[in-house]
This record gives C-alpha cells, sequence and structure tokens, in this order.
C-alpha cells in the first residue's frame, strides 16, 4: 500500500509525509494540490489515524466523491466511508443535524434555498407595511447574507451604530427589523438557510465550549483544498477547529482565488503564516496536467496582475499544439463552430464526448452552444444549472406564450397569473380552480365571464382578474398580426417580467435578465430561419413547437458519456483533455460590470487563468464580432485577455487578411453588386477584421440570408449533387433525408423527412444545408 507514494514527486511527497503541525501547499495549477491532499489523507490512514479523526474540505461535493474513490483504492473501501469529506455547507449540515439542538433547531430542520429566504423577506415586508420599492427583497436578501457571512448577527448590527446609520442612509431605517423578523420566522419554521448553516456552526463552536472540544478532539487532521476561497465565516470555524491540535493542512493558489464577490477572502492565505505557529510552507512548480504551450501560456497571463504571490509553474509534458483562437460572425457561429470542431476532433482523433468541455463566462451563453451541440446530435450535459428551457425565468416566459397560443393551458396559467406578482392570491386562484372545476370549463373562462358568475371575489380582485385576461387577450391579437420574436419581446416588457429581475440588481437578478435576452435571440434566431420554409411563417406556435421538441430530445439521451457545458466558476479544481473558452469579448469576459477597479479586473484575469489551466491536450478560444442581446446585433471586441496572452503560443484560425475579402463581399451585396457564384468560394469562417467599421444591423441581417454560402458548417444547397433520396444535414432541424426535389431556379424546394420526425419544405435558396 505505501507504494501509492512512488506516484509523487520529491516536492509532493514533503507535504504528504510531511508530521503534525501547521502546512500549507501553495501552488499554481494542476501541480497536484489536490492529488497532494488525497495521498496525505490516504497516508495518514496508512499511519495508523482513525479514519473518523480525519476531516477533508473540498470546493465541490463532486471533488469530496473523486477523492473518497482515490482514497479507498490506497486504504480500503470501509475505512474510507469513515472520512468525513464535502464541501462546508455539507458537512456542517451534518454537524448541525447532531449539535444544532443545543441553539434550539430540530434535527431534522430545513435547509431554506435563496428562493424560499426571498419570498419570506418578500412577505414580511408586506406585513410590516413597508414600501416594496425601497424595501427591495432581493437586496436585502443579499444584505442579509452578507450580514451572515461576517457573522453579524442581529444582536450585533443593533449594536453596530455605523452599520445602522449606512442603512438609514439608504433609505432603509427598518432593515434591522426586517433581519430581526427574519431569523425569528426562519427559527420558527425550523429552518435554515444556506448561510445558517455555517453562521450557526460558528455560534454552536463559540457558545458551547463542549461542543468545541468535541470537534476539536474529533477532527484531530483538517484538510482544506482550494482554501484561496474561503469566506470569513468558513475561515473562523477551520481556525477554532483546529486550535487545538494545530494538524491543519490547507492547500490553494491565490492566482486562482475567483470568488470575492461571494466574500472569498483572500487574505485567508495570506494571512495563515500569521495565524498558526510555525507553519510549513510548501511550494510545488511543476505542472502534469496540460501541454508546454499551455502552461506557459497561462503563465504568461497571470504575469499580468500585480498582486500575486510569487510562483513558478513548469511542465515535462509535451510540447502540444498552439491555443487556437476562432473568431465568427455571431454568436450562433461561434456555436456552430464549437459543435463542428468538437465533432471533427472526436472523429480525426476517435475522441469521447467527456473528453470535452465547453466553459463560458455567464450561464446565458450555453443557449447557442447546446442549440449548435443538438443539432449535430452531440450529447452534452450542463453543470450547476438548469438546461436553458428549463430555468425558472424562461419557464415563465415560455408560460406566457403558451397561454397566448393556448388559454386553457391550466399549469401555464397557474404559474403566472401571480408573477410578477399583481396581487392575485392563492385563495382566488382556488375559488377560480373550484368554480371552473364545477362548470367545466378552463380557468381563463371563468375568468373572462366573472361578471355572470356568482362567485365570493371581491370587486377588486375581480378587476385586477379582468385587466389578466384583457393582457393575454391583447397579446393574442398582437399574435395574429406579428412574428414570434416581435410578439415573445413584447410580453417579456409588457408583463413586468424583464423589469422584475431587473429591478432586484443581485447577480442573480441579472443573470435571469441576460437567460430571457438569450431566449430573446433563441427567438430571434428561429424567426430568421423559419424565412427559408415553404410552408412556415415563424410564428408563436412554430416556435413552441421547437422549444418543446428541443427539450424532449435532451431528455431521452440515455447515455452517459457527454461534453460538460459549465461555467468558468464552477470548472475550478477540473480538467478536461480538450477546452473551449467562449464569449473572448470585451464587457463579456472580462464581464462588464467587473472592470471598475484593478483588482477586480485582476479577479477576471485569475478567472480566465483558471479557464485556460483546466485544459490538458488542447484549448480553443472564441469570439464573435456580434453578439445579440436583447434582439439586437451588438458590436463585441475581442476580449483583452486574447491579446495578453504571448503571440508564440497562439495560433489564429480566422486571419484578418480574410475578413478584408468578407468585408467587401457584405458591402458588394448590400449594394446589390454582388457575383453570388464568388461569395460561394469564400472560404468558411471569415469575418470582418475588428479594424474596420462592421455592417449595420441590417445589413447583418441580410448577411445571415446569405450564411449558406459562407458558413463553417454548411455547403451551397443549389449545388447539384443534393438529389431525391441523399441525406443531409440541416443546421437547426438535424439530419433527414431529401423526399422530393421540385421547381427550378429560385424557387427550387425540397421536400425532407428529418430524423426527428417532421417533413420539412424548405427553399434551397435560403437553406443551410449540407449534403452527407
Ligand atoms: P488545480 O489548481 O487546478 O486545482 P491541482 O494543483 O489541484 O490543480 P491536481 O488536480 O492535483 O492539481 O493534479 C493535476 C493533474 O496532474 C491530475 O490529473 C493529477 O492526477 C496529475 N498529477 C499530479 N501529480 C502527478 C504526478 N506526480 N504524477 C503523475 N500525475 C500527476
Ligand atoms: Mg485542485
Amino acid at each position: 500500500m505505501e507504494n501509492f507514494l512512488e506516484e509523487l514527486n520529491d516536492a509532493q511527497r514533503a507535504p504528504v509525509l510531511h508530521k503534525d503541525g501547521p502546512l500549507m501547499v501553495i501552488a499554481g495549477a494542476g501541480s497536484g494540490k489536490t492529488r497532494v491532499l488525497t495521498f496525505r489523507i490516504a497516508h495518514l490512514m496508512g499511519q495508523g489515524v482513525d479514519a473518523f479523526n480525519i476531516l477533508a474540505l473540498t470546493f465541490t461535493n463532486k471533488a469530496a466523491r473523486e477523492m473518497k474513490k482515490r482514497i479507498a483504492t490506497i486504504a480500503g473501501s470501509s475505512e474510507t466511508k469513515n472520512l468525513w469529506m464535502g464541501t462546508f455547507h455539507s458537512v456542517f449540515a451534518k454537524l448541525l443535524r447532531y449539535d444544532g439542538d443545543k441553539l434550539g433547531y430540530p434535527s431534522n430542520f430545513t435547509i431554506y434555498d435563496t428562493q424560499d429566504s426571498q419570498r419570506l423577506i418578500a412577505s414580511i415586508i408586506k406585513e410590516m407595511g413597508l414600501d416594496k420599492d425601497i424595501y427591495k427583497y432581493k437586496q436585502i436578501q443579499n444584505r442579509i447574507s452578507s450580514y451572515k457571512n461576517s457573522l453579524i448577527t442581529v444582536k450585533a448590527y443593533f449594536q453596530n451604530p455605523e452599520l445602522m446609520e449606512a442603512d438609514a442612509m439608504s433609505k432603509r431605517p427598518r432593515l434591522g427589523e426586517i433581519y430581526q423578523n427574519y431569523v425569528d420566522r426562519c427559527f420558527k419554521a425550523g429552518a435554515m438557510d444556506f448561510d445558517d448553516l455555517l453562521l450557526r456552526t460558528n455560534e454552536l463552536l463559540t457558545r458551547f465550549p463542549e461542543v468545541l472540544m468535541k470537534y476539536q478532539d474529533r477532527f484531530r487532521y483538517i484538510l482544506v483544498d482550494e482554501y484561496q476561497d474561503t469566506n470569513h465565516s468558513q475561515y473562523l470555524i477551520v481556525k477554532a477547529l483546529s486550535d487545538r491540535y494545530q494538524n491543519i493542512c490547507v492547500v490553494g493558489d491565490d492566482a486562482q482565488s475567483i470568488y470575492s464577490f461571494r466574500g472569498a477572502n483572500i487574505s485567508n492565505i495570506l494571512n495563515f503564516q500569521k495565524d498558526y505557529d510555525d507553519v510549513a510552507v510548501y511550494r510545488l512548480e511543476q505542472n502534469y496536467r496540460s501541454t508546454k504551450n499551455i502552461v506557459n501560456a497561462a503563465n504568461s497571463i497571470i504575469a499580468k496582475n500585480k498582486n500575486q504571490l510569487e510562483k513558478v509553474v513548469w511542465t515535462s509534458n509535451d510540447e502540444g499544439n498552439k491555443i487556437k483562437i476562432h473568431r465568427s460572425v455571431t454568436d450562433a457561429e461561434e456555436g456552430r463552430y464549437v459543435a463542428g470542431s468538437i465533432f471533427e476532433n472526436k472523429m480525426q482523433l476517435q475522441l469521447q464526448n467527456g473528453e470535452f468541455a465547453v466553459l463560458y463566462r455567464t450561464n446565458s451563453q450555453s443557449r447557442a452552444i447546446e442549440d449548435a451541440l443538438r443539432k449535430r446530435d452531440i450529447p452534452y450535459r450542463i453543470y450547476g444549472g438548469l438546461s436553458f428551457y428549463q430555468r425558472k425565468e424562461i419557464k415563465d416566459v415560455l408560460a406566457y406564450l403558451r397561454l397566448i397560443v393556448n388559454p386553457k393551458d391550466e399549469e401555464a396559467l397557474k404559474r403566472v397569473i401571480n408573477f410578477p406578482a399583481r396581487g392575485i392570491g392563492q385563495t382566488t386562484v382556488d375559488k377560480l380552480t373550484v368554480a371552473a372545476n364545477h362548470y367545466g370549463r378552463s380557468i381563463f373562462e371563468v375568468m373572462e365571464h366573472l361578471k355572470k358568475l356568482e362567485l365570493n371575489i371581491n370587486a377588486g380582485t375581480k378587476r385586477k382578474l379582468e385587466d389578466f385576461v384583457t393582457m393575454i387577450k391583447s397579446f393574442q391579437i398582437m399574435n395574429e398580426g406579428t412574428d414570434a420574436f416581435t410578439l415573445a419581446e413584447h410580453v417579456s416588457k409588457k408583463t413586468g417580467l424583464l423589469l422584475e429581475f431587473k429591478k432586484d440588481g443581485t447577480p442573480e437578478g441579472i443573470a435571469r435578465m441576460e437567460n430571457i435576452e438569450e431566449l430573446l435571440n433563441g427567438v430571434k434566431d428561429f424567426v430568421e430561419g423559419q424565412k427559408e420554409l415553404v410552408d412556415a411563417t415563424g410564428s408563436l406556435t412554430e416556435f413552441l413547437e421547437d422549444v418543446a421538441l428541443a427539450t424532449d430530445m435532451d431528455a431521452d439521451t440515455g447515455d452517459d458519456d457527454r461534453v460538460a457545458l459549465m461555467t468558468i466558476h464552477l470548472a475550478k479544481g477540473l480538467e478536461f483533455p480538450y477546452v473551449y473558452i467562449v464569449g473572448m469579448e470585451e464587457d463579456l469576459f472580462p464581464s462588464a460590470m467587473s472592470m471598475n477597479t484593478r483588482s477586480e479586473l485582476e479577479e477576471e484575469r485569475r478567472l480566465f487563468y483558471v479557464a485556460l489551466t483546466r485544459a490538458e491536450k488542447q484549448a480553443f478560444l472564441t469570439y464573435t464580432q456580434n453578439r445579440y442581446r436583447w434582439g439586437k446585433l451588438i458590436d463585441a471586441e475581442p476580449s483583452r485577455f486574447l491579446e495578453e496572452i504571448e503571440e508564440q503560443y497562439v495560433e489564429n484560425l480566422t486571419p484578418v487578411s480574410d475578413g478584408y475579402r468578407f468585408k467587401s463581399m457584405i458591402n458588394a451585396d448590400i449594394f446589390g453588386e454582388v457575383d453570388k457564384s464568388k461569395l460561394r468560394q469564400v472560404k468558411p469562417q471569415n469575418g470582418t477584421p475588428p479594424s474596420v467599421k462592421k455592417p449595420n444591423e441590417n445589413q447583418l441581417r441580410k448577411l445571415r440570408k446569405l450564411k449558406p454560402g459562407i458558413s463553417s458548417t454548411t455547403t451551397n444547397t443549389m449545388d447539384p449533387n443534393l438529389v431525391e433520396g441523399c441525406t443531409v444535414n440541416h443546421t437547426r432541424f438535424g439530419r433527414g433525408k431529401v423526399l422530393k426535389i421540385e421547381g427550378v431556379g429560385n424557387d427550387k424546394k425540397a421536400e425532407i423527412q428529418f430524423e426527428r420526425g417532421d417533413i420539412k419544405k424548405l427553399l434551397l435558396r435560403f437553406a443551410k444545408l449540407e449534403v452527407i
């Protein structure tokens, strides 16, 4: 069993063999920090330390599972089961189940998620008769959360005149009372929110010395991975628990500290040597994960940060390919490039889907990637978030759209009748449901005939119900004369959905708003795409059907070998052979919200460092020149981070000169001078170079129609080898078989049976088809 130590280099072996006392391993990405932690646990167990006496804190539960698996192969699986290992939240929730009763909590306490917390705060604000435009429940929830993470309890709050004054200045003098009520109500409900799991643990360990001693004695060895991202509350717990034996081992990389927006405190790692006596500091320098190109490129980026501990990272791995940078014209095309590239690499190199990851700065970017992967039949999994169409805010918009198409849709109605809040309570909905059942009609029909029915609903509420009916009917009228995009945009605004998420101003609210923005982009894309169909109009019904099919397809992919899609934040600690980092554009990455100060920008740069260092063999960086935001094309500028990588490590797949050629094509076409036969010869993946003025929205719309000739994944469908019986791939509808070809010239059409079930007639002039 001891020969596992041979799987470590000398530098790694030292902290693994380190006897008792505090130690810290500071090292760059991929140098084996997590491996050291894992092997140290196995080694301790090998030395006779009881697994019961070891506590390991990881960044994700997935990481904990993987470490346990590894330890089990070395130390045996039955012993390994006794380890306490997991995230701070999961480990201390467990501890509170045992000892939370001392604080008055039942052992089966409920854990409130953020939404539960927000709903409770909203109702408290209402009950207190406060102005909800001043006391915004989400902002208040955020505030309470950060108080808790800084260990500012209600009592501490009321003893701190500065805090109270600050809240009074921001016109919220009663925030303390809300805080108090919120804490009381949670307590009465036997519930803890996420922050309570840490706060109450701290409280327990401070107020009950015998409990502290019990756990100090139990957890004689404490190990913490990703120490650079611990917050104050977590820091104090670790400090308290390790105080007696001082057998604390932390590993981390200040260059990968990316959670300061959530209260993570980089000084925890910087101050570690002050917090404990005789700290042994170990450094690892050899990277085992990535190629030389990737390691060197990552080093060249992080060197631009001023505030960091000095570190050396090198590798004896292969040189590897250069990092590939790809530019596309729109975000949809970026998605197609990524899907196409994954497809090609898979085929050429015989790879599994699971060897690829697509990383992005914000969740909303996944939509374009998902769509493209689906069309290529490449299975994927979204980590740390619901599939795009399952997200709450997307379901909210879709529910309104469903209601417009079919007002009898009861689930849709219940979802949105009072969202955004319009004062139609549950009791009213219950009464409507009873009436609907009684008359054998839908709820919506009952609402339409309120005046004729004798329902025990007061006049004010009746008016609200009638307003709702009128609003939906006005959407229905609009639906008859307009396309799905115009309608969906109108609905998002008119119902107050967008405003609802916009006004709360929290990162979560902004993310939701961005998701709705992405949905609208998707509708726009859809409507544009429908123009090539002979018998389609780009209507709402068609769109909803498309979405329903998309989600159905997602659900039935049974295999487990999937491309991983996730935000960079979630990718911390993970590794994949092939990594695509998409959306490398200014205002997206670095994010527009993180460019106000040097320290914010440095955190974005660390995030880029984390992203790039996930790649083992090959990294791809993609950006687009035009991104749809709010249904409008926005000029996007390449990210400054692209320039920060030393040139020798990158390869541009889309040289600027191609872009110039392409640009002249667009202009020629706009002025009616283009020779389309020439256009088809233009190489794929072209775009306008950043230095020239980009086409406006109208010009771009034309350009989008011309995509068959210029897109990277499609070929000209007027091509003679498109014959009846041949198999084709359509960028949106997937694979299909040509049943019939009819018409000539501009009117030439093909009837295609698509594998997903439907038959469509496509105008070849516009169709985005590829003959397989
Ligand atoms: P990060 O900073 O991204 O969290 P890390 O420092 O925790 O990275 P690990 O994940 O522990 O690094 O190791 C990176 C990769 O290198 C893993 O696949 C690991 O198995 C491998 N590795 C580490 N040390 C060795 C070694 N001595 N021999 C072979 N492979 C190693
Ligand atoms: Mg690690």
